[in-house]
């Protein structure tokens, strides 16, 4: 017999949820993904968030030198996000 994997959070089946995302040696819907995301995101204190705009601030520096470095890349599409 075959039995169906179930969310480790919810105890929902593979069957029951959109989706199943596998992780070792668990898994999770994605009602529980959302709303893991939700509790996470709700309690991120405002402060933090300097740490992720640094974080886009370092990709974008990444972007720059990578252009420097390799000028036959075009990175001018991706850092402005508009597309052709
Ligand atoms: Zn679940």
């Amino acid at each position: 017999m075959i039995h169906s994997l179930t969310c480790t959070f919810c105890r929902k089946s593979e069957h029951d949820v959109r989706k199943l995302v596998a992780g070792p040696g668990v898994y999770i819907c994605d009602a529980c993904i959302e709303a893991a995301h939700r509790i996470v995101s709700d309690s991120l204190p405002p402060r933090r968030a300097p740490l992720w705009r640094r974080a886009v601030a370092r990709v974008g520096r990444a972007l720059t030198t990578l252009a420097t470095q390799h000028p036959r890349v075009d990175v001018t599409a991706a850092s402005s996000g508009s597309s052709l």
